[in-house]
């Protein structure tokens, strides 16, 4: 197992289109176990190949908040099959926008087609926050993050709170790395 770093908005690496996995094999099946262990430690309730830098069609899902009940999803080449016409409205989240919410509507039941950790063809229909997540994550395979279904005003927003964030612990980062040079040289 391993820990993966989060790739943090904005960053191009986020706007990029994956590619699919052409088989479920042992690589393919650690990086799910890999992105799940990261996901948990975040803490999150998904996460996707492309937010850690690996432009692949793999996600990861866990709802279940529950530590001793956990219930990890692991998908590869995931496709929407078939999704409702109701919509379910949920205030989202996203590891790679970190302290930023916003409510995106979506279907609210999905059929999803994908391939598990054992390398077969499977078929998932889901609801609720579950869809929410899974549809979220997918998104993240085409370069699209949840800000991308909000207003263009309130995306901008959220978009240069973090570019300036990311500016500032950038600055941070470099202060200390001369602060401990002058100890290493003192
Ligand atoms: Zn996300």
């Amino acid at each position: 197992m391993a820990l993966l770093d989060i790739i943090k908005a904005p960053d191009p690496r986020l706007k990029k289109i994956s590619q699919p996995v052409e088989k479920v094999d042992s690589e393919i099946a650690q990086l799910m176990d890999d992105m799940l262990e990261t996901m948990y430690l975040a803490p999150g309730v998904g996460l996707s190949a492309p937010q850690v830098g690996i432009l692949k069609r793999v996600i990861v899902v866990d709802v279940s908040k529950d530590e001793d009940n956990r219930l990890p999803v692991r998908m590869a080449n995931p496709v929407i099959v078939w999704a409702s016409d109701e919509m379910f409205d949920y205030e989202e989240g996203c590891l790679s926008l970190p302290e930023h919410y916003a409510e995106v509507s979506r279907p609210e039941k999905v059929r999803i087609r994908y391939l598990d950790q054992q390398n077969e063809i499977r078929e998932m229909e889901t609801e609720g926050l579950l869809a929410v997540c899974l549809q979220h994550e997918m998104d993240h395979l085409d370069g699209i993050l949840f800000v991308d279904h909000i207003s263009k005003l309130k995306r901008d927003t959220i978009l240069r709170k973090l570019s300036k964030l990311k500016k500032q612990e950038k600055k941070e980062r470099r202060k200390s790395g001369s602060r401990q040079k002058v100890a290493a040289s003192a």
